[in-house]
C-alpha cells in the first residue's frame, strides 16, 4: 500500500475503535457518515447501532475491503460507500460523521461539515494532537488561534481523548486527539467570509493591539475599499473629506477594543466587534 498518498494508518487499537464510537452517541435511527473507512475498523461498529452507514473512501482496495468484511451479513445492507475524494464528493443526507482520516484534509474536513445543511447532529473526529489542541482552544491560552475562532463560531468542540501512535499500524509521525464537534443550531446569523475576513486582520499578529493591527499593510485600503462598494450600493454619498484611518479609529474606540488583543478576545468580542464596523458599512469579504 502506498500509505502516504492516501494517509493510510489503521487503527489497530479495539478499545480506542469502541471508544470512538461510543462517544458519538449514535441511536438507532442515525444515519452516519464515515469518512476514510480504511479496513472497516470503525465500521464495523457503528453499523450495529446506526440505520446506515454511508463511507466514502478514495482508495478502491479499501472500499473493497471493508465490503468484504460485512458480505454476507446483515449489516450488508446498511453499507452505502461512495468511491472518490471526500473534499470533492456532494454529501447525501447524515445525522453524524465518525471519521479517522488523513490529517491533510483535516481543515477541509471540518469546515465541510460546519457548512453541511441540514446541520448535524455531532462528529466524532481523529485528528493531529497539535491540530485537535488548536480547535478546541479557549481565548487566551498557547493554542487560540484564528482556526479555533472559526471553528468556535459554528460548533461546541471538546477534547475527547489522546490517541498515541503505537495504537495505529504503520504508526504516524505524530500523535493524535479524538474530537467532538457538535454545530450550534441554528448558527449564528453571520457570514463566515466576513468573520474569517476580521479574524485575518487581528489574528495576524495576535498579541498586538486591535488598532495595531489595522494599520498593517494593506488593511486600511481593504476597509476603504469594501466601505466605497457597499456606500455605492446603498446609494450613501462619501464625503470628500473621508479619512478611513480616522473611521477605523473612531469605531474601534467606540466598541471598546482599539487596545484589546485578539489572543485574550473571544467569539462573542470577535462578533461584536464585527457588528461595529458592519453598521458603519464597513466589511471583509
Ligand atoms: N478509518 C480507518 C481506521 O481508522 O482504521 C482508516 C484510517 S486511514 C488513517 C485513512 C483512510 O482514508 C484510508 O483508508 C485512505 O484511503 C482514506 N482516504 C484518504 N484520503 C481520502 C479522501 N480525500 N477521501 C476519502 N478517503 C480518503
Amino acid at each position: 500500500f502506498n500509505t502516504d498518498r492516501f494517509g493510510q494508518h489503521i487503527l489497530t487499537n479495539p478499545l480506542v475503535a469502541q471508544g470512538i464510537v461510543d462517544k458519538a452517541n449514535l441511536k438507532p435511527t442515525d444515519i452516519v457518515l464515515e469518512v476514510g473507512p480504511g479496513t472497516g475498523n470503525l465500521t464495523v461498529r457503528i453499523l450495529p447501532v446506526s440505520r446506515k452507514v454511508v463511507a466514502v473512501e478514495m482508495d478502491p482496495r479499501m472500499a473493497a475491503e471493508v465490503t468484504k468484511r460485512v458480505l454476507g451479513k446483515p449489516e450488508q445492507k446498511k453499507l452505502e460507500i461512495i468511491l472518490g475524494d471526500f473534499v470533492k464528493a456532494e454529501l447525501p443526507y447524515f445525522d453524524v460523521c465518525i471519521s479517522n482520516t488523513p490529517y491533510q484534509i483535516s481543515s477541509p474536513l471540518v469546515f465541510k461539515l460546519l457548512s453541511h445543511r441540514p446541520i448535524i447532529r455531532t462528529a466524532v473526529l481523529m485528528f493531529q494532537r497539535e491540530f485537535a489542541l488548536r480547535l478546541t482552544a479557549p481565548p487566551g491560552t498557547k493554542s487560540w488561534c484564528r482556526l479555533a475562532a472559526n471553528v468556535q463560531l459554528y460548533a461546541r468542540v471538546e477534547h475527547i481523548m489522546k490517541v498515541g501512535k503505537g495504537n495505529f499500524r504503520p504508526p504516524p509521525q505524530v500523535e493524535s486527539s479524538v474530537v467532538r464537534m457538535s454545530p450550534r443550531d441554528p448558527p449564528p446569523p453571520v457570514k463566515f467570509e466576513e468573520f474569517d475576513g476580521l479574524n485575518r486582520v487581528i489574528f495576524g499578529r495576535m498579541n498586538k493591539t486591535i488598532r495595531a493591527n489595522f494599520t498593517a499593510r494593506g488593511v486600511k485600503e481593504l476597509c476603504e475599499r469594501n466601505y466605497r462598494t457597499t456606500c455605492a450600493e446603498k446609494g450613501i454619498i462619501v464625503p470628500d473629506e473621508f479619512d478611513i484611518k480616522e473611521k477605523v479609529e473612531e469605531i474601534l474606540v467606540g466598541a471598546g477594543f482599539a487596545d484589546s488583543r485578539a489572543a485574550k478576545m473571544d467569539v462573542n468580542d470577535l462578533l461584536k466587534l464585527l457588528a461595529a464596523f458592519n453598521i458603519e458599512n464597513i466589511h471583509f469579504a
